[in-house]
């Protein structure tokens, strides 16, 4: 029998992508699988008439081709990843590799047959290579049954100019632009749940995502710290994460909390920490700040009370969850695979120094007074100098130079 070679189908979706636009989405996209699948037997990988094709080396197993698939199917960009085999352009070929494909693709009582052609020089039409390589499958699996309406697998063939491609197994991706495509952000993330799920958002719509992180410490553990390392982990496999900045924040809030009136400690806090991730931002270069929060959630998430901390900074802040209920904040947690992680209990700096009744509708006029106690261009400056940066493997994040920070 012949021994195909493998191949993983990368399915985009084509609409709005047109000119320009379209040749350096996809070079984008496989510039980030080619870095993803780098642990991988991967020959080449290459740009086939819409689809994006990665090449396994002979003798890669079905087992490593559906573990290389499923860490496709998470990549941003990616609508559908089918795994196969590529063939001649000749219908016996083609039947023989979906006899192997439908073999290996698990239980199922039914399938069908969707082919297609990219170019009428192959003298077969898509109806006659379904009922060809339907009968092929029909004879070798006598004891399943042909369904055209939802059947439990569809063998795909797809003739292109060269060559053949045949499938069987085929999942959906995450969907989305491949980052890189979209700029940079600077994410603020903490070891909750809803951070990690607004940095994947943006990451999906093709932004490269900076996390910053803000931690107790000195006055609490670190314990926050290792949370949101396993979490920037977890996102690190779609590609999307290129760096965190761990910020100690403890003494500062112990300062803010020393000086402002209780009640607006919150606001306090989280104005500087808007106004410390913009200039980290500004060291990045990035274009946006990103948080997780969710109207009337808590606290600091009241209209008044962004409004007090979107004045803080000249950067725009996305909140992609603003309109989001908790509960499904926590399914999308749990598809990414972060819920778990955010569920366990750290200290970060939310917990310390916290009043007894925060203010719920702080006003931008009684803040900037309260501010202005506070030295807060010196802490700015002083506390992105000491974030701790940690980097991530993330193929369309390059860091600056120290010399471009200090020029801005
Ligand atoms: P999360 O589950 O993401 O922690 P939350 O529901 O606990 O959110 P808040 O604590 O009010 O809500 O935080 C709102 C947003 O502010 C967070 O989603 C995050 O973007 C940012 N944030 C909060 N705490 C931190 C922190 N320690 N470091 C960095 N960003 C933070
Ligand atoms: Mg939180």
């Amino acid at each position: 029998m012949t021994e195909f070679q493998r191949i993983i189908l990368v399915h985009y979706h084509e609409i709005g992508l047109k000119g320009h636009n379209r040749a350096s989405f996809e070079m984008r996209l496989l510039k980030n699988l080619e870095a993803l699948l780098a642990d991988f037997p991967v020959v080449t990988i290459h740009r086939i008439s819409g689809r994006i094709c990665v090449f396994l080396r002979e003798g890669t197993s079905w087992d490593t081709a559906v573990e290389a698939s499923d860490i496709v199917s998470k990549v941003p960009g990616v609508a559908r990843v089918s795994s196969g085999f590529k063939c001649e352009r000749d219908l016996d070929e083609m039947a023989e590799a979906a006899v192997v494909a439908l073999a290996e693709a698990g239980d199922f009582a039914t399938f069908k047959v969707a082919a297609r052609r990219n170019h009428t020089d192959f003298a077969t039409n898509s109806m006659e290579m379904n009922q060809i390589i339907g009968g092929a499958l029909c004879e070798a699996c006598p004891d399943k049954q042909v369904k055209m309406k939802n059947p439990d697998v569809t063998v795909g063939v797809e003739v292109v100019q060269n060559a053949a491609y045949v499938y069987a197994r085929s999942v959906p991706g995450v969907g989305g632009l491949p980052v890189g495509s979209s700029g940079k952000v600077v994410c603020l993330l903490s070891s909750g749940i809803d951070s990690p799920v607004a940095t994947w958002k943006l990451a999906r719509r093709g932004a490269v995502c900076i996390g910053v992180h803000f931690s107790g410490r000195p006055q609490t553990s670190d314990a926050s710290e290792y949370l949101v390392d396993d979490i920037a982990r977890v996102l690190e496999r779609t590609g999307c994460i290129g760096r965190v900045y761990t910020v100690p924040f403890g003494d500062y809030q112990r300062e803010i909390a020393l000086t402002v009136p209780p009640e607006l400690r919150v606001i306090m806090y989280r104005r500087l920490m808007f106004k410390v991730a913009e200039e980290l931002a500004r060291r990045e270069g990035a274009g946006a700040l990103v948080t997780g929060e969710s109207l009337g959630q808590v606290a600091s998430q009241t209209l008044d009370n962004i409004r007090c901390t979107d004045e803080a900074v000249k950067l725009p802040v996305f909140r992609p969850l603003i309109g989001t209920d908790k509960l499904e904040i926590i399914a999308e947690a749990e598809r990414l695979g972060t819920f778990e992680i955010s569920s366990q209990d750290a200290p970060d700096c939310c917990t310390l120094f916290m009043p007894r009744a925060p203010e719920t509708h702080g006003k931008v006029s009684v803040v900037l007074e309260a501010e202005s106690a506070l030295p807060i261009e010196t802490w700015v400056a002083e506390i992105a100098d000491a974030a701790e940066p940690r980097d991530y493997a993330c193929p369309s994040y390059k860091p600056r130079k120290r010399r471009e920070n200090a020029q801005g």
